[in-house]
């Protein structure tokens, strides 16, 4: 099945009719931040958050108790989510099939927040699509020592090479410590070409620069380096989605941002659940981040 393409476009604020328990229970101790400003925070930039969100498999980080006790990461649905949280059946590598979880407006939102998560993270692809990824992500993990203007300056590099090949990318701050490199894709290639294409592209950078890059998990090899973390770009990996509230103290979000203000940005967390006015005001200068047309190069 073909997968429209054409970017979504943000829906006007839409009521919630969701309605959310223990709005007074403090998620963030450190901050002192609720579920209800949670809540209120999820629905206010729903319309931005939507078009990356909508429509894709997505998993979740609770904290029922708040984000200082215990946290799990929530793949499939346990039953509880309401009418608003919907399924789709995917496909096991033991050929079994298991229910995964999206959801298309602010009530999804909402209803998942309702049920303790802090953090939403997404598939590389769509619902309807789920074995043709539209999306690459270059996940930037400094080691701890290097400064953010290592990463912001890796980021701009990343930028570089793939604009030589060909492709168009955009950067988002994860809202922790690093960036994510953001390339949007048509569907049409599958999981394995997905992989192997981001894989070789970070391998081949940190082979030319192998005092800066490395493109592998190895902890040991990662010293004063960062760690291009291609392995998000594999079937049922997933990557914290635009907008996403962290489960980290001061309750920072994951925000895009333009190639431009990336480089008088000073962290990767400058914005709170705090800033959902702030952040609406912003995202008209963000029109169009994450979406245009282009396919893998040879490479
Ligand atoms: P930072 O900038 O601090 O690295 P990050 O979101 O990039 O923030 P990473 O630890 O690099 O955090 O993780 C990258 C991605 O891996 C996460 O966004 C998430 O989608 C996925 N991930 C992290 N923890 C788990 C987990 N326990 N199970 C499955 N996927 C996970
Ligand atoms: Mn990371
Ligand atoms: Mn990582």
């Amino acid at each position: 099945r073909e997968v429209t393409p054409e970017m979504p476009k943000p829906s006007p604020k839409a009521a919630v009719e969701v309605e959310v328990s223990s709005r007074d229970r403090v998620i963030f101790p450190e901050s002192g931040q609720t579920k209800g400003q949670l809540a209120d925070y999820y629905a206010a930039v729903a319309p931005l958050m939507l078009p990356y969100a909508a429509n894709r498999p997505i998993s979740l980080v609770r904290c029922p108790q708040g984000r200082a006790r215990k946290c799990f990461f929530q793949k499939h649905d346990s039953g509880s989510f309401g009418d608003h949280v919907f399924h789709v059946p995917i496909r096991e590598k033991d050929g079994g099939s298991e229910d995964y979880l999206y959801i298309n407006d602010a009530d999804g939102l909402v209803a998942c927040v309702q049920m303790g998560t802090i953090e939403f993270h997404g598939w590389e692809s769509r619902a309807d699509a789920v074995e043709k990824p539209d999306r690459m992500i270059f996940d930037l993990d400094p080691d701890e020592g290097l400064d953010f203007t290592d990463c912001r300056r890796a980021a701009q590099d990343l930028r570089r090479q793939l604009s030589d090949i060909g492709l168009v990318s955009f950067a988002m701050l994860s809202g922790g410590k690093g960036v994510h490199v953001v390339v949007p894709l048509t569907p049409g290639h599958d999981w394995e070409t997905h992989k192997d294409f981001a894989r070789r592209f970070a391998e081949a950078l940190s082979t030319a620069e192998p005092d800066r890059f490395v493109a592998t998990m190895s902890k040991a090899k990662r010293k004063g380096k960062i760690f291009i973390d291609w392995l998000r770009n594999q079937r049922g990996s997933t990557a914290v989605l635009p907008y996403s509230a962290r489960a980290r103290a001061g309750a920072p979000v994951a925000v895009p941002i333009s190639w431009d203000e990336l480089d008088s940005t000073k962290d990767a967390h400058p914005f709170s659940i705090d800033d959902a006015e702030a952040l609406i005001e912003r995202s008209s200068a963000l029109h169009g981040w994450g979406f245009t047309e282009q396919r893998l190069p040879d490479f």
